[in-house]
């Protein structure tokens, strides 16, 4: 049994049969027999379903928040921004996959034709992970559906309420129970997942993880996609705003309580405004209301995990030790039966310190003061990672020249932890491989077939 626990107060909230190698084999099967009348569908009829799902979003949006919040606790106004952004995702993929997956003749000439078709791959594994399960799970599955695929989808065992939530909108909507399964537990039950035979894995989650997956599946030549974690950088210019740039940084740092994919994790200022910048930011910092994930005024809510408690005690103190100073914060909340911490800022931080190393997923962040642009740009490629990275400056030249020099998938000017479905989502190094959103994750679950066609 997986139990469901809410992680403001450790209360069980449900208790969920887990699957199983049997039933893992099962539902490959059935997913396996069922693709080829799903793919046979038309493009018109599978989008149909997607608007459907939509409908019924829209329609329990305030139920699936407070389940979001219950199991994740993640503040209520968020959940249900998170499902708000969810609509966008949406009208994306329903206004732009007939035509990234239309075929595309390419030449005609002499009676020689050549055009590119969209195969689905067949049956995909979506593993997926808890921070915003509506977001990276959708990022896959509806794209995937769309194309013709089968999606066998195991939400984190964090969000487990709410991928079952999906699954029974997703089959309101029409799709064929066999089409869309999702599978309950955790990383055993992935693990069981990865030894069927399936034609793609999509994973989001964490390196080490991802890590894992990759080696799994090595040799299958299947189709890999691993979207993972980052220690996303922020340089501050000294020509910037110095208020506006603390409030829209500390927003990005602690929002979803710091546990985003893209959350700003280090901080670079320029040595000009470096103390009037952490003056501003720190006043922010303190100013985010902690409080029950319920309350519509709650900015910080509990770690959805137990354990990222001590790996946020451990960087402090890792800092501390090293010569950093506490400005805010810097210890757990203590809260009956939760897991909290508070918004915590460190200063005088070097990249010595985990703090600016190590993925740290909570409300903490730390903030060094660099000399100039290079040093900036140096230290901003000074890391595994390689998700996203941005730039704070009155300037565009100054921040694209800048920009141009970081390794990240995404970059930022004036802003920050932000996820637009028409713009490709990647990582570079540690950060993953492969893409969703934009046209280009529409055709990434698809296998572009070459027709080489000559008249007799
Ligand atoms: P995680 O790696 O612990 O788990 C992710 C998923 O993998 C879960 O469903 C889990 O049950 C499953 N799993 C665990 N071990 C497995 C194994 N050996 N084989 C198969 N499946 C296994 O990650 P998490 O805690 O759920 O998510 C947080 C991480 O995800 C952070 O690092 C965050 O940055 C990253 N993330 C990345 C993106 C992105 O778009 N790049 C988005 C959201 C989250």
């Amino acid at each position: 049994m997986l139990n469901i626990t809410n992680p403001a107060n450790g209360s069980v909230i449900a208790e969920l049969p887990e699957d199983a190698h049997e039933s893992v084999v099962a539902k490959y099967r059935a997913a396996r027999t069922a693709q080829p009348a799903w793919a046979a569908t038309t493009l018109e009829h599978r989008l149909a379903c997607i608007r459907r799902f939509r409908e019924g979003i829209v329609r329990d949006l305030d139920k699936l928040a407070a389940i979001l919040t219950s199991e994740v606790g993640k503040p209520i106004r968020q959940s249900r921004n998170e499902l708000n952004g969810l609509l966008g995702r949406l009208d994306f993929f329903l206004n732009e996959t007939a035509a990234a997956l239309a075929p595309r003749q390419v030449f005609d000439d002499a009676g020689l034709r050549e055009v590119i078709e969209h195969e689905p791959l067949g049956v995909i594994a979506n593993i997926s992970a808890w921070n915003y399960p509506y977001f990276v799970g959708s990022n896959v599955f509806v794209p995937a559906l769309l194309a013709g695929n089968a999606v066998l989808y195991k939400p984190s065992e964090y969000a487990t309420l709410t991928g079952l939530e999906i699954g029974r909108l997703l089959h309101a909507g029409g799709v064929p129970q066999e089409a869309f399964q999702v599978l309950v537990g955790g990383g055993h039950v992935g693990i069981e997942l990865l030894k069927e035979p399936v034609d793609g894995v999509f994973f989001t989650g964490s390196y080490a993880t991802g890590k894992r997956i990759a080696e799994a599946v090595a040799g299958r030549m299947i189709k890999l996609q691993l979207e993972l974690g980052g220690k996303d950088p922020t340089y501050v210019c000294d020509d910037v705003d110095v208020a506006a740039a603390a409030s829209s940084l500390a927003d990005g740092a602690m929002y979803n309580t710091g546990q985003s994919c893209c959350s700003v994790e280090r901080i670079y200022v320029h040595e000009k405004i470096h103390d009037a910048f952490v003056d501003a930011f720190v006043r922010e910092a303190k100013s985010f209301k902690v409080g029950e994930p319920t309350a519509e005024d709650s900015y910080i809510g509990p770690l959805t995990r137990a354990q990222q408690v001590k790996v946020l005690q451990m960087q402090v103190a890792d800092a501390v030790a090293k010569g950093a100073q506490l400005l805010a914060g810097g210890k757990p909340i203590d809260w009956p039966g939760g897991h909290w911490f508070e918004p915590t800022v460190l200063v005088n931080v070097n990249h010595d310190m985990l703090v600016m190393r190590e993925e740290s997923f909570g409300p903490i962040i730390g903030i060094q003061k660099v000399a100039d642009d290079d040093e900036a740009v140096r230290l901003m490629n000074d890391t595994d990672y390689g998700l996203t990275a941005g730039v704070y400056a009155k300037n565009e030249a100054r921040a694209k020249t800048i920009l141009a020099q970081v390794h990240a998938g995404s970059v930022y000017w004036n802003c920050c932890d932000r996820v637009s479905p028409r713009l490709p989502w990647s990582g570079v190094k540690h950060s993953g491989v492969g893409l969703t959103l934009s046209t280009y994750g529409i055709e990434t679950f698809t296998r572009p077939k070459a027709w080489h066609l000559r008249a007799p």
